[in-house]
């Protein structure tokens, strides 16, 4: 059995902030270390349940910002890990595909604009407004149109509760409830932990229950953000039409200014 767990960082408890990346500060590399730790052991959590449930394969995608951020090295050693310089090879989510059993979402994030969400950003405008999905929810409509049922997901309130309109059945942790974009009641860590690896397990082991988030084609996909996330929110580029929502999300990503996808030599990039 595969499991695919795609994370990200906002939506882990004790995050709070948008990321600074340039910041050189003490402080500021200080809190992002603390962050990717925080980050690093609740996707940890997550792979010990899916092994925990049965799984004989697990594959992590590190996918927040750079795409460097879990500390692998504390990783369990029965997992792999996708990362490096995000966006460069050929998919958003490389390996997902129909031979993945389910996959699992830690540390989403809510979608642009939600209000009393921690740090929302992203919004995905399915057919001029007809919905609207987040990143996490995106990661579940490109499995389903591998038919991969996504079981589990961890975030803040807000993201949970998209995921649990969009996707019956599907297990859950709230991590923190959300005051304001920068403030939270949150777990502690140890606890998020904890009930991350049980929920995990429990989401696998009732995998053939969820049904497969499917976004139907043909449609137009465009995406919202703005500078500092702040609403009103703007298009970011021209609408896109196509027949799967997988197409359409690889072909918007294609024209926009932060993808290198398929790149094969080396262009003089530097991390971060
Ligand atoms: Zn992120």
């Amino acid at each position: 059995m595969k499991i695919y767990i795609q994370t990200d960082i906002e939506g882990i408890a004790g995050f709070c902030f948008f990321e600074k990346r340039k910041d050189p500060s003490y402080e500021n590399i200080q809190h992002r270390h603390r962050m990717y730790k925080l980050l690093t052991d609740e996707v940890n959590a997550a792979v010990q349940g899916a092994f925990d449930a049965g799984a004989d394969e697990v594959i992590v995608n590190d996918s927040h910002g750079s795409g460097y951020n879990i500390l692998f090295e504390y990783l369990d050693p029965r997992c792999q890990i996708i990362h490096g310089r995000n966006m460069s090879g050929p998919a958003w989510l490389p390996f997902l595909d129909e031979t993945v059993d389910a996959m699992v979402l830690i540390g989403m994030h809510a979608m642009g604009a939600t209000k009393d969400a921690i740090t929302p950003h992203s919004l995905w405008e399915v057919n001029d407004g007809e919905f609207y999905m987040s990143e996490g929810t995106m990661a579940a409509a490109l499995a389903g149109d591998f038919n991969v049922p996504s079981v589990f997901v961890s975030g803040d309130d807000k993201i949970v509760a998209e995921f649990k309109e969009k996707i019956s059945g599907i297990e859950s942790v709230q991590v923190k409830k959300a005051l304001s974009p920068y403030q939270a009641c949150s777990l502690i860590p140890a606890k998020a932990c904890e009930l991350i690896r049980k929920g995990v397990k429990d989401a696998i082991l009732k995998k053939a229950e969820i049904k497969p988030y499917k976004v139907a084609g043909p449609l137009r996909l465009n995406l919202l953000d703005s500078a500092g996330h702040c609403p009103p929110l703007e298009r970011l580029g021209d609408a896109v039409t196509a027949d799967t929502i997988s197409e359409a999300f690889d072909k918007y990503e294609r024209a926009m200014p932060w993808t290198k996808m398929d790149l094969h030599d080396p262009d003089g990039f530097q991390f971060p």
